[in-house]
């Protein structure tokens, strides 16, 4: 089977893997503080706090940001329903942006709209862009747009370690950046996610969230407000540290076979009129979706390329088509991440894609759907 995507563990995370658990030190460690040092040089920002799940850095930030009940966030109406989740988490409400084809990010237009006409009853407090599948949004745009009107931005970069927007690592822009390195992102420690900050005061309160509140101090450990236990295994971020220094090379791979996905399926996209995502500087490649036309069954297609040893799944969802979110949303209001998540194909891609493997897919989806 050729698979979505596989993790990218060599030996030598294996290694570092087996020499923490040797150690005897579990739990958040030195390969943590290191790990953390790292990425701080990497994306170019003051402070790093690693935590156990993309989606706990999205409620550990709308946490120690004070976000709650009465508050209302803007977020991608196409995205991993975690997003949106972490806001429902807070008691504060979800407002859902639709998205543009190509980019399968926030539509800057419709965002601006919405916050010039926003009523209430909620107050509109902050803004989620997400650098879906790892596609730059323009953080020029969006973090001028929250000034104007007051907003705060917290990335959701979760699938986007690595991306840049002028050059700037995404997730760096906003009050908080958040990060996933769940199994399906290009680095990945299992479970395990990140937050980063420039400002160090939020920084503080974060990390103390993520250890149940607890400062330590010369007296000993003080307990400053009731919090989580949201810590990375010190072996998980031993075998992040080992995959960072490569994550350059991978992403630029992922472009190369990017190019190559593009020219394969110039054809096929014209005859079957597919809409095949757009390239971009700084693009990280995390996912390489296409849309199918309204015609032909997304699923159909699915089960089709398993009969022939490729696995396709779908990108993401529309959140205003989900049970959770349906009931309080007009939905006519989000057409493009509706088709984004009823005919949006993913299809095999990481860097250990060979040529080879990516003209095999492609001959098997014009087979399919021709
Ligand atoms: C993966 C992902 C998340 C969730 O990350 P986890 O580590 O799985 O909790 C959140 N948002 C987006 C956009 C993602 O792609």
């Amino acid at each position: 089977m050729l698979r979505l995507s596989i993790p990218n563990i060599g030996e030598e995370a294996i290694e570092a893997v087996a020499h923490v658990i040797r150690s005897g030190q579990l739990v958040h460690g030195p390969e943590s503080e290191f790990f953390e040092a790292e990425l701080v040089a990497y994306l170019g920002c003051k402070e790093a706090i690693l935590v156990s799940s993309g989606t706990a850095a999205l409620h550990l930030a709308l946490v120690a940001l004070n976000i709650g009940p009465g508050d209302a966030v803007l977020v991608p109406d196409f995205t991993f329903p975690a997003t949106a989740n972490a806001v429902k988490l807070v008691g504060a409400t979800p407002v859902m942006i639709d998205v543009k084809p190509g980019s399968y990010c926030i539509d800057l237009e419709k965002l601006h709209e919405t916050i010039k006409q926003w009523e209430g009853p909620q107050q509109l407090r902050a803004i989620i862009p997400v650098h879906e599948f790892g596609y730059p949004v323009d953080m020029t745009a969006v973090t001028s747009l929250a000034k104007n009107y007051d907003l705060i931005v917290i990335e959701d970069a979760a699938c986007a370690l690595g991306a840049t927007h002028n050059g700037i690592k995404v997730g760096t822009f906003g009050q908080v950046g958040c990060f996933s390195f769940h199994p399906r992102k290009t680095l990945t420690t299992g479970e395990g996610g990140l937050l980063v900050t420039n400002d160090s005061v939020l920084a503080a309160r974060m990390r103390r969230l993520r250890s149940h509140g607890v400062v330590r101090t010369d007296t000993g450990m003080q307990f400053l407000e009731a919090g989580y236990n949201y810590r990375l295994t010190n072996f998980q971020a031993a075998m992040g540290r080992v995959q960072l220094p490569h994550l350059d090379s991978w992403i630029a791979r992922r472009h190369e076979l990017a190019a190559i996905y593009q020219l394969e399926l110039t054809k096929l996209a014209e005859q079957a009129k597919l809409i095949l995502p757009t390239e971009h500087i700084g693009h990280s490649w995390q996912t390489f979706m296409l849309v199918l036309p309204s015609g032909i069954d997304r699923d159909e297609v699915i089960a089709q390329l398993r009969e022939r040893g490729i696995e396709g799944n779908l990108g993401a969802q529309s959140l205003s088509c989900l049970n959770i979110y349906q009931s309080s949303i007009n939905r006519s209001e989000f057409p493009v991440a509706e088709m984004l998540y009823k005919k949006g194909l993913a299809l095999p891609f990481c860097e250990q894609l060979s040529e080879d493997n990516i003209r095999h897919v492609v001959h098997s989806l014009s087979e399919v759907i021709l």
